[in-house]
């Protein structure tokens, strides 16, 4: 076995049942051809779409949402209405707020209840469209979004955002990471990342023939969310809680100028039959702060080190509605994390 270099120890995250504090599961808005931003006329009024973010709304929200409003820019509105209290919806908010607009917020939910709160919160634009589907100009618009939110996060890093960088381990069985190839959309992202290396056995200490590290953010959804709502409000913004069954009752709405950030809401609302859930569970343990690393992988396990606990993810099931934990992929969940972390030399 090879020596571990000085340096290369890390803590290790403490898994056990009697550790857990909570399970939660919750759905990816997902579609093969990736998020949607375009506007589209209603009548007299004009929506401009930002939704579909699968796995990635909150790495990518300040940059759909800044594409947004570039759209919406072209009508002649100040006063407009944006549908949707997730992660998409306060960025575009807030967004409007900064160029003079005033917005009010209409939501079925607003945090901690929405599928915002639910994410892990890893700066990463993974799960976001099946490469076959995807056409130039989305590529265009999802390099533009990731470069845009990757320097906003910058501007946001510390307590009060809840937002750090912290290195993140790839971790495989069956190869090295691979570098995304010139035709993926994420080969515009890849240079982003600094420091990026694949390691040698004694530069790591898991028990895994290939890591790789890259350093990336993390962004926690229960300080972030409660801090851009916070920003909204003192800025003089409005929420009103409201559900819409149907594009007809959006026409009552005061404002001309919309914004739909309803994420998987968005399929019924705007009748999107692309828009499917893909549904991942997260277990949460005691918080352990001297945690400074994150991992993903081997297979499909994640652990970011939060705040509100040490999350433990896996599990990427496509088209399944379901917002209730399943036992099975609780126990998974524990077992594959207990077998890395346990192993760990140093
Ligand atoms: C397990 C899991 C892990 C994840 N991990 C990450 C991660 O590490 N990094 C990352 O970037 N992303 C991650 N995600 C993805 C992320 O959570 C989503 O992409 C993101 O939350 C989408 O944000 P949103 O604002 O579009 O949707 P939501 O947060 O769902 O907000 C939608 C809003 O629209 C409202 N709404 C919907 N329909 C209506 C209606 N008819 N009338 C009125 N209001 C309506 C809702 O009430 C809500 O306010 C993860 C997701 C899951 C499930």
């Amino acid at each position: 076995m090879a020596v571990l270099a000085p340096g290369a120890r890390l803590s290790r995250v403490k898994v056990s049942p009697d550790r857990v504090i909570r399970t939660i599961a919750g759905l990816r808005p997902f579609r093969p051809s990736g998020f949607v931003v375009r506007g589209e006329k209603l009548g007299e009024k004009t929506v401009i779409h930002n939704y579909g973010h699968g796995g990635a709304g909150i790495t990518l929200s300040w940059g759909t949402s800044q594409l947004a409003v570039e759209e919406g820019a072209k009508a002649e509105a100040r006063d407009c209405a944006v549908i949707g209290c997730g992660v998409v919806g306060l960025s575009t908010a807030r967004l409007l707020q900064q160029r003079g607009y005033n917005p009010v917020i209409y939501a079925r939910e607003t945090p901690p209840s929405t599928t915002s709160n639910v994410a892990g919160g890893l700066w990463d634009p993974v799960s976001v469209y099946d490469r076959p589907s995807v056409t130039p100009e989305f590529r265009r618009q999802f390099g533009e979004a990731a470069r845009f939110a990757f320097r906003r996060y910058q501007s946001l890093t510390g307590d009060l955002y809840g937002v750090r960088w912290l290195p993140l381990y790839t971790l495989s069985r069956d190869g090295a990471v691979a570098v995304a190839p010139p035709e993926s959309p994420n080969s515009e992202v890849q240079p982003l990342y600094p420091e990026p290396k694949q390691l040698s056995p004694g530069e790591h200490p898991f028990n895994v023939p290939f890591a790789h590290r890259r350093y990336s953010m993390l962004i926690e959804p229960a300080i972030y969310l409660n801090a851009l709502m916070r920003d909204y409000l003192l800025n003089g913004g409005r929420i009103a809680i409201r559900e819409f069954q149907s594009r007809e009752e959006l026409m009552g709405l005061r404002e001309n100028l919309l914004f739909n950030c309803t994420g998987l809401g968005a399929g019924k609302l705007f009748g999107d039959a692309e828009l499917t859930p893909i549904k991942g569970q997260l277990s949460f343990l005691l918080p352990q702060p001297e945690l400074d690393y994150m991992t993903v992988g081997p297979g499909d396990i994640y652990m970011f080190p939060r705040r509100d606990g040490v999350l433990l993810g896996c599990s990427h099931e496509r088209g399944v509605w379901s917002t209730e934990p399943d036992p099975a992929t609780t126990e998974r969940i524990l077992r594959e994390n207990a077998a890395l972390f346990g192993g760990m030399r140093g």
